[in-house]
């Protein structure tokens, strides 16, 4: 399926989001990886300017939240539904890896919309919570500190669903543009600057070509490593051709 689509049929609910910058920051956080659907259940306080500041490009995908009143309530429709638990819950569904997990998610996307299910920033997901969900994901972490901000967890996991979304390779902005790149210069041209090259420097006297030594080999390495383009040629040819007018050697051949 069309990676859009697919992405378009996640749902990231937050289960009784406290913070309203964190709801804003969890837009943002689904906009910047092509999710579109958010749902809060009882948050403590929408809408909030916070949360419109903490979404700055995002307010679109604020704005469309849906606010319900209860998990079950986010969940209608829903085929399949992951629990995001900072730690493993004596009831519910076994935790798994969030790249596993989210595989399996975009698996089940095909089939209908799925579910993201995210706790309060104080107390996580209630066991009843975690258990209206199919499965479990704690993001790995520095076990000593193992509790994400809420908006950064969002984060991560919209991430994942966007990396499994376009098979480990999303587009980025200006893909495989450089900036000012002209096309690549022919063997033919690279020889004939490294031509220029050695005789301008065997003018200056730079340059003995009765003792070569590794001068040449050196210099076609390190051009070679360049990887030059047309417009370089003509630049470093150009910058030749001055020197030989300065010293009034005229290029020979
Ligand atoms: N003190 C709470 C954590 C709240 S953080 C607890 O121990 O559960 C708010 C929410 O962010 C969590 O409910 C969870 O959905 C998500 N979260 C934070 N850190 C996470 C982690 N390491 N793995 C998975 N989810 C995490």
């Amino acid at each position: 399926m069309n990676p859009e689509l697919l992405l378009s049929r996640i749902r990231v609910v937050l289960c009784r989001p406290s913070h309203p910058g964190n709801i804003g920051a969890a837009a943002r956080a689904l906009k910047t990886m092509g999710l579109s659907n958010l749902y809060l259940v009882q948050p403590k306080q929408f809408p909030d300017p916070e949360a419109d500041t903490r979404a700055t490009g995002a307010v679109d995908v604020l704005y469309r939240a849906q606010v319900v009143a209860s998990l079950p309530d986010a969940l209608a429709g829903c085929v399949f539904a992951v629990a995001l638990s900072a730690r493993q819950r004596d009831l519910g569904p076994v935790i798994g890896q969030p790249r596993e997990t989210v595989a399996r998610l975009l698996a089940e996307a095909e089939q209908g919309e799925v579910a993201l299910v995210f706790g309060n920033e104080t107390v996580g997901l209630s066991n009843e919570e975690i258990l209206h969900c199919q499965a479990a994901v704690t993001i790995p972490t520095n076990p000593e500190f193992s509790s994400l901000n809420l908006g950064s967890a969002v984060q991560v996991l919209c991430y994942e669903c966007r990396m499994a979304a376009f098979a480990e390779r999303p587009p980025t902005g200006g893909q495989g543009v450089t900036p000012f790149a002209s096309p690549a210069a022919t063997h033919d041209e690279v020889e004939g600057f490294l031509g220029h090259l050695e005789s301008v420097v065997t003018d200056t006297g730079f340059y003995n070509p009765e003792q070569p030594g590794r001068l040449m080999p050196k210099l076609r390495r390190l051009f070679s490593r360049a990887r030059l383009e047309k417009d370089e040629i003509n630049i470093l040819r150009g910058v030749l051709a001055s020197t030989q007018v300065k010293t009034g050697h005229g290029r020979k051949g």
